[in-house]
């Protein structure tokens, strides 16, 4: 855990926040600024930055994660399609340094993303 990062203290159940999912590796939860009618986050436990920062030993944590997100979309009803995006660095817009995994669903999306 990094003392100063939000969602390592989310992670950790010091926010009071609702989990949709907990697991000894990660958790989900709703964004606070949704962009779409799902809208949440999945995140790991362990404080990694960003995708850059993903290491070869992380694997295994990413494919729980993977299988979680498939799974809320699953429960969640997003049967017509959802969308997972990681911003990654300022230019992608990444504003918490704690990789976390949107996902997005419940209406139509556009693309190319702006
Ligand atoms: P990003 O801009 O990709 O780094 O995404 C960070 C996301 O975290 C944004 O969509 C924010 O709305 C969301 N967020 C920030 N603080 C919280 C919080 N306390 N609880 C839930 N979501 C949050």
């Amino acid at each position: 855990m990094s003392n100063d990062c939000l969602f390592c203290k989310i992670a950790q159940g010091l926010l009071s926040t609702e989990f949709l999912v907990e697991t000894d590796q990660l958790v989900a939860f709703r964004d606070l600024n949704p962009v779409a009618p799902t809208h949440i986050l999945v995140i790991p436990k362990k404080h990694i930055a960003s995708l850059a920062d993903l290491e070869l030993e992380d694997r295994a944590l990413m494919g729980e994660m993977m299988v979680a997100i498939r799974r809320l979309a699953e429960q969640l009803g997003l049967d017509e399609g959802f969308r997972v995006v990681v911003n990654t660095g300022p230019a992608a817009g990444q504003s918490v340094h704690h990789l976390h995994f949107h996902l997005l669903g419940g209406r139509s999306l556009q693309w190319p993303p702006g």
